[in-house]
């Protein structure tokens, strides 16, 4: 038998800890959710390398230490509303909703969704709140939001997730207009108006198809044009 809970310990000293994740809300929120649930069948025994691992539907679920970083910068507190765009096997918002008061989560394909949904049920964690859909629109009746991060890379930050972030909130992104060449942006609502940008570093996410971020991957008239190429994880 493996001793998961050991190997959860492991993972933050090793992976987060020492590699300069310092938010303790973080570390002991990360040393809590089950890691192992949220992978496919028959890769929980990979659960606490430090790696994205596949979760269906060409996604990945992200690798820890990118999630705690996301998390520390966003820096999710206790009493926060928090919006997740991507929400993939549901890990990042499990996550964040050991530390906040509530997580709203947006993801785009209904079959991770709904598996997702049945870990929080399995797991008991009541304050996520998931739903389908188009996440570069935000999700505007539950607004504002203290933090948002978005787990999938767009060509530029969505408006709709600026106009949704609290006064003093925060946004944790990766942009890049080359779906190879991504940085992840921490964007801080100052005022009504105004905004502050921090570069967080290269990154590398799938991509974050929608709306406000790049195009289907197979639209009718998409293979006349000279179109950009898709990134794929
Ligand atoms: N946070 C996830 C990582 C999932 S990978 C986890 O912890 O497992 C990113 C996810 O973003 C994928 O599941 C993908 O389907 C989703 N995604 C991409 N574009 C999206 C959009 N516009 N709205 C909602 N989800 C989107």
């Amino acid at each position: 038998m493996l001793d998961l809970s050991k190997a959860r310990d492991r993972m933050v000293d090793v992976h987060l800890a020492r590699r300069g994740v310092r938010d303790r809300n973080v570390l002991d929120a990360m040393r809590e959710v089950p890691r192992e649930k949220f992978v496919e069948p028959g890769f929980e025994e990979f659960a606490y390398e430090d790696g994205a691992l596949p979760i269906g539907q060409s996604q990945t679920i992200s690798q820890p230490y990118i999630v705690a970083l996301m998390i520390e910068a966003a820096e999710v507190k206790p009493g926060d509303r928090v919006l997740e765009v991507g929400a993939g096997s549901g890990y990042a918002a499990a996550v964040m909703s050991r530390i906040a008061k509530s997580v709203h989560a947006i993801e785009r394909h209904a079959a991770l969704a709904e598996a997702a949904r049945q870990r929080f049920d399995r797991l008991g964690y009541a304050n996520i709140d998931l739903r389908v859909g188009d996440g570069t629109k935000g999700w505007s009746e539950a607004a504002p939001f203290d933090a948002i991060l978005v787990a999938a890379a767009g060509p530029s930050t969505p408006q709709a997730l600026k106009d949704q972030l609290d006064v003093g909130g925060r946004l944790v992104i990766p942009v890049g207009e080359e779906p190879r060449n991504q940085r992840l942006l921490k964007i801080t609502r100052t005022g009504g108006t105004t905004f502050e940008e921090e570069d967080l570093g290269a990154v590398m996410f799938v991509p974050l198809v929608g709306e406000q971020g790049w195009a289907e991957k197979r639209q009718p008239l998409r293979h006349q044009s000279s179109a950009r190429p898709y990134c794929r994880s």
